[in-house]
């Protein structure tokens, strides 16, 4: 049961948040909903989600249509360019700014503010997508004219065979990052947020200073049995 699940969840965040001085007060979590259909994410939003969180345009597009704006919309995936137009103006989060060309293309086609997290790829492993920490402080300088733009945190995701121990080591260093980007003098407002944390990991994220959670089948997959 959904509701069964989501009470875990919200116990054992509130259990990691009391258990870390390095916690923020109050953490966000976004159900990912990519598995499911659109009548089974109306019974995510019954349960009384706020947020949810799809991966690809053609899953997210749908569920907004017959779900509206009574919850955030947040795109976690790999956003192609060409994409962009058909999604921008109506997602309240996106996780994934990767690259200028993404940048570019956001500048040209929002009509207001996107809040973004920039995706880094802390773990350095090819298959994964994000900016190499190497890269951030200058990409950040390039997006600080863009006034489409609002850069409000980092977002990783750590490789799911990692030890727990890497994988606390690349959430402490996504924190670290965001605190070294804030003193770059590059970004007119600080970056609050940090995204990192999915089922297998999230009270190690938490631990670490995580502000949103993006919790797929410990939280949804039982509406899918
Ligand atoms: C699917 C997905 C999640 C959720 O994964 P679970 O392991 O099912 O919790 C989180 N973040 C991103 C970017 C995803 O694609």
């Amino acid at each position: 049961m959904i509701q069964n699940d989501l009470q875990q969840i919200e116990y054992k965040i509130e259990q990691a948040i009391q258990g870390s001085k390095l916690s923020a007060d109050h953490v966000t979590l976004i159900a990912v909903t990519k598995q499911l259909s659109v009548d089974q994410t109306k019974v995510v939003v019954e349960a009384g989600l706020k947020h949810l969180g799809e991966n690809r345009p053609e899953g997210l597009l749908p569920k907004q249509a017959e779900i509206g704006s009574s919850v955030s919309w947040h795109f976690i995936g790999s956003l192609q360019t060409r994409k962009v137009k058909d999604l921008i103006n109506t997602i309240d989060y996106l996780h994934s700014l990767d690259r200028m060309s993404l940048a570019d293309e956001i500048q040209k086609r929002a009509q207001q503010p996107v809040r973004c997290f920039i995706q880094v790829n802390v773990s350095g492993e090819s298959s994964k997508h994000g900016l190499a920490d190497t890269e951030l402080s200058n990409f950040i300088q390039q997006i600080a004219s863009y006034d489409k733009i609002l850069p409000i945190g980092l977002m990783t995701m750590a490789p799911a065979d990692a030890s727990e121990e890497d994988i606390r080591k690349q959430f402490k260093r996504l924190r670290e990052l965001r605190d070294e980007m804030n003193q770059t003098g590059h970004l007119k407002q600080p970056m609050t947020e940090l995204s990192m944390g999915m089922s297998g990991d999230y009270e190690i994220a938490i631990e670490e200073g995580a502000t949103f959670v993006r919790i797929g089948t410990a939280l949804v997959g039982s509406i899918k049995e």
